[in-house]
């Protein structure tokens, strides 16, 4: 029988395993995050220690890691995930995580997780999209990783309208209660997954509520954070 060969998401030559998605040529290709602080993620000098912002005032997480600034082509694959119906791509990001993971991992270890979760949608929106692109990602990573993940253990039980023009402060006010812990999280290391981090204000919320319940460190994981 004839199998056709899966072709890269990018350059479009065949790939050599198929559910890959994107070719080495092309993963090597995508561009590198500047040096950035371990803890929020934003660009800063030293790579190893929190920056000055995060000694003052650090984020409710204890790592941020995302594979590259929201720039192409990642930005352009998380809008074909998000928007244009294309699942088959969370498989193949979920790898460029892992691989970001592992590099992050070599640079400093950090608690093995033991739980993944994902940002939930409020149910109105995962029903008209049809899934929740963060879980797409979240399920194949905890795979990839050997742990567990669980939709169940965050539900979104208020609907915040879009966030994008609300000062930080307003912000924070959109999103307060509008997450639920639903099954025990104490003495747990967490991974948070997203597909894009802005202002970290709805990780930050969801981080805020696990550490409340008594996890035992929260990181965030994503594709892109703009920077
Ligand atoms: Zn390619
Ligand atoms: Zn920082």
């Amino acid at each position: 029988m004839l199998t056709v060969p899966a072709l890269c998401w990018l350059c479009r030559m065949p790939l050599a395993i198929s559910h890959w998605g994107i070719c080495s040529c092309c993963r090597k290709a995508l561009p590198v995050a500047p040096p950035c602080c371990p803890v929020c993620g934003l660009p800063a000098m030293v790579t190893t220690l929190p920056c000055g912002r995060c000694l003052q005032k650090p984020p409710p997480w204890q790592r941020l890691l995302y594979v590259t600034d929201y720039c192409q082509p990642l930005s352009a694959m998380v809008q074909a995930l998000k928007f244009n119906q294309q699942t088959a791509l969370a498989r193949p990001l979920a790898r460029l995580m892992l691989l970001r993971a592992r590099e992050a991992q070599r640079e400093s270890a950090f608690p093995r997780p033991d739980l993944l979760i994902s940002v939930p949608l409020h149910r109105q929106r995962a029903w008209r999209r049809g899934y929740n692109q963060s879980a797409l990602l979240a399920k194949p990573l905890a795979r990839l990783l050997g742990c567990r993940y669980d939709e169940r253990v965050l539900r979104r039980v208020r609907r915040t309208p879009a966030q994008h023009h609300l000062s930080a402060r307003l912000r924070k006010k959109n999103l307060h209660d509008a997450f639920r812990l639903e099954l025990p999280v104490r003495d747990l290391h967490i991974v948070i997954v997203d597909d894009v981090v802005t202002t970290g204000s709805t990780v930050g919320e969801i981080a805020q509520l696990l550490h409340r319940h008594g996890a035992a460190t929260v990181q965030v994981w994503c594709l892109c954070r703009t920077l």
